[in-house]
Formats: structure tokens, C-alpha cells, sequence
């Protein structure tokens, strides 16, 4: 791997002390609440049974979160298990000293990864059979065992093997010396929504393949197959481990979810105010005039756009929060700006701070807000800052 495709260890804080004042040097950036991360730990974990373990999804860095500190933190408040979805996702925790187990989500086909999975003692995903000879056979060349979970497609039609092919896949690795069977496990596909059919299926014929391999005489591992809407749905889907992603980071997967527990959103995107002037009416704003003045307006530069991960197409969409107003963003967003129409705060001063997603007084912008403008999910917004705006950690 060349050396820039690790620069987020850059800009990643793995100091989750970062001072709120750090902020004074940014033009924009992305705040981090810690409280409400632990705080949304422990909500999850009021919902588990003792014996359920949390498994916290740090992926995609912790979905923008800043995958370092966030798993210390998730760590520290009780989760006991963290899943990412690559390899160097998994060594870049190592190598912060990170020593809980982690599952590789994503499949692993060639013996270079193998050899990097043992050696930095991850847990690795199987979804057939070839990759289980190939793993053994590595893993005989090191003379090294290591801990794999089996995936079994149960109508998600992603990784894993057909749920009906699960007795003779489980069977084979079991005779593998190499291979200790540390779980099975399975996906959603519909979790979030409020129709409850498909699932029901899925969750039938996990229960299905995990009967037959108890026939067969195999002591079974972790079962798991529980996401954050599965969670929060039902203890039914909690098996012995849940692998929670969003909820983690306060956002809820869907609103019928929402009176389950009380989740705090934990990521703010923050910029700061970088010229303050009057146009007059008639002036176009911004590339292609996309918006031109129909009055005399102040008019706010803002030091973010879409380098950042603000989506070009939220362009005279978005709304953003100054001093606890509502304020909309005009004219096409450019690469490292955006212009807001400030006419209702006609004082506003170079240097103060816009919320584009957070909490500012009454005002509270959110992911979900920002989704629904695009047509897609808020998943897809977490993930979608940049890492030029650095994560902040505060509280
Ligand atoms: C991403 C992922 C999760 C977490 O999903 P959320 O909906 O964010 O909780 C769980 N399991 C697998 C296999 C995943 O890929």
C-alpha cells in the first residue's frame, strides 16, 4: 500500500482529549461529542441482555466519526466487540494499541491478507468454502490457528454462503484444524422497515441452518444477526452479540424506531464565517448564477463545501443554523465555500460559527435532514465528510 493511502492516520485525532479551543485554528470542521457516545452505549446496552454482547461497527472511520477514538470510547462505556468492514480498517485499530477482538466484515481472498488477519490477530469473515481451504492453507504454512465467523446469506444476497448450504460449509471448517469457529452470522435486509415479512423470513432460515448444525453434533459459536434497526426492534434478533453501526452514533435507522430508546446524535459539521458583504439586488451568486439577488442582501461566505462533503446538490437547498436562526445557503455550493443570504443578522462578524449539521440553540439540523433533501440515507451523509475537516472530540 502506498504511504498516502494511510493519511488519515493524519487527521484522524487518536487523542480523544482534543480541546474544544483547537477549533479556534479551523475554518470548518467536525465536532465529536463523547458524551452522547457513551451515552448511546449505554442506551444500547439497556436494551441487551447480559449474556449479548455489544459490537460496535466502526467502519468507513466509525462512519466519519474517527474510527480510533471512537472505539476507545465505545470501548470504555461497554461495548466489547468492534467489526470493521477491511483489513487495514482492522490494523489501523491495532496499531492504536486497540486490543478487544475485531471481525472483519468484508471477505478476504488472497494469502497476503490472511497472513496480515493472523498477524494482527483479527477476527475474519468466510463466506465459502474456497476461502476456508485457502485461509486453512495458509494458516498450515505459518502453523497458526485462527478464530473465523461463517456468513450465511439468508435473503440479503450480498456476502456469505446460501443459508442452505450452511450444515456442509460449517461442517468443512470445523475439520479444519486451523480454523476455530468463533461465530455464524447473517444480515438484514429490511430491518428498517416497518413491515416486518422479509425478516421474519431471514431470521426463519437462520434458525433453520443453525438447527440442522446443532444436528450435526457442532457445538455452536456466536450466533449473530442483529444490525442497529434489529436491535432496537426486537430482542428476538439478539442472539449472542449485536452489531450496531448507526444507532451507536445517535441517529435512528428509521422513525418508527424512534420511541425504542433515547439516542443522541453525535457528530456536529461546523464552519466558520470568512467574509461578510452587501450585494446589490439583481447580483447573480456563484458559479453559473444559480441564484441571483431579488433584493439588496448581506450576504455570508462560509469557509466549507463540497471538498468537505457538503453535496453540491444541497446548492439553494440547504438550510444552516447562525445565533440559533435558520439561515438558507444560496447559489451553487463550491468546492471550499458556500454563501448563506445573512440579511436577517446584519451584523454578523467574519469568524463566527455556522452549524450546517448539530444543535445551535433552538435550532437542531440533523442527518436525517440532510438525507431526506437527497434522497438517500443517513448512513450515506455520516460517511460523506472529508478528511480535511478534522474530528474534534469535546465533552
Ligand atoms: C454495516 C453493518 C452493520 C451495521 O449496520 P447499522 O445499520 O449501521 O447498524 C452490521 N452488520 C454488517 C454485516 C454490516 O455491514
Amino acid at each position: 500500500m502506498l504511504s498516502w493511502d494511510t493519511g488519515s492516520n493524519l487527521t484522524t485525532p487518536s487523542d480523544p482529549h482534543f480541546r474544544l479551543s483547537d477549533t479556534v485554528c479551523q475554518r470548518a470542521w467536525v465536532e465529536i461529542d463523547r458524551g452522547a457516545l457513551i451515552h448511546n452505549v449505554r442506551q444500547l446496552k439497556g436494551l441487551l441482555r447480559p449474556e449479548t454482547a455489544l459490537m460496535a461497527v466502526v467502519k468507513a472511520d466509525a462512519y466519519g466519526h474517527g474510527a480510533i477514538a471512537v472505539a476507545e470510547t465505545v470501548l470504555e462505556a461497554g461495548a466489547t466487540w468492534l467489526a470493521v468492514a477491511t483489513l487495514q480498517e482492522g490494523i489501523q485499530l491495532r496499531e492504536a494499541g486497540i486490543a478487544s477482538p475485531i471481525l472483519v466484515l468484508g471477505a478476504i481472498n488472497t494469502p497476503g491478507e490472511v497472513d496480515a488477519i493472523a498477524r494482527w490477530q483479527l477476527q475474519s469473515t468466510l463466506c465459502n468454502a474456497q476461502q476456508a481451504l485457502m485461509f486453512a492453507e495458509v494458516l498450515a504454512q505459518r502453523q497458526q490457528t485462527l478464530t473465523v465467523h461463517l456468513n450465511l446469506d439468508t435473503g440479503m444476497s450480498r456476502l456469505g454462503t446460501p443459508w442452505q448450504d450452511a450444515t456442509a460449509f460449517v461442517r468443512l471448517v470445523a475439520q479444519l484444524p486451523s480454523l476455530k469457529l468463533g461465530g455464524i452470522y447473517s444480515h438484514f435486509a429490511t430491518a428498517d422497515d416497518p413491515d416486518p415479512t422479509v425478516m421474519n423470513l431471514q431470521q426463519e432460515y437462520f434458525g433453520r441452518a443453525i438447527a440442522q448444525i446443532q444436528a450435526e453434533g457442532i457445538s455452536l459459536p456466536l450466533l449473530h444477526i442483529a444490525n442497529s434497526a434489529a436491535t432496537l426492534r426486537d430482542c428476538a434478533f439478539h442472539y449472542d452479540l449485536v452489531r450496531v453501526g448507526l444507532a451507536l452514533y445517535g441517529l435512528y435507522p428509521s422513525p418508527h424506531l424512534r420511541p425504542t430508546i433515547d439516542l443522541k446524535p453525535v457528530l456536529q459539521v461546523k464552519a466558520r464565517v470568512a467574509q461578510v458583504k452587501t450585494i446589490a439586488a439583481g447580483t447573480g451568486i456563484s458559479y453559473g448564477y444559480k441564484y441571483i439577488a431579488d433584493r439588496d442582501m448581506r450576504l455570508a461566505v462560509v469557509g466549507i463545501g463540497y471538498a468537505d462533503g457538503v453535496p453540491r446538490n444541497l446548492s439553494n437547498r440547504l438550510q444552516v443554523s447562525v445565533r440559533g436562526q435558520r439561515i438558507p445557503q444560496v447559489g451553487a455550493i463550491t468546492m471550499d465555500q458556500l454563501m448563506l443570504d445573512v440579511t436577517a443578522i446584519p451584523d454578523l462578524q467574519p469568524g463566527e460559527v455556522v452549524t450546517l449539521i448539530g444543535t445551535d440553540e433552538e435550532q437542531v439540523i440533523s442527518a436525517d435532514d440532510w438525507a431526506e433533501s437527497l434522497n438517500t440515507i443517513s448512513w450515506e451523509i455520516l460517511c460523506g465528510f472529508k478528511h480535511r475537516l478534522p474530528r474534534i472530540f469535546v465533552n
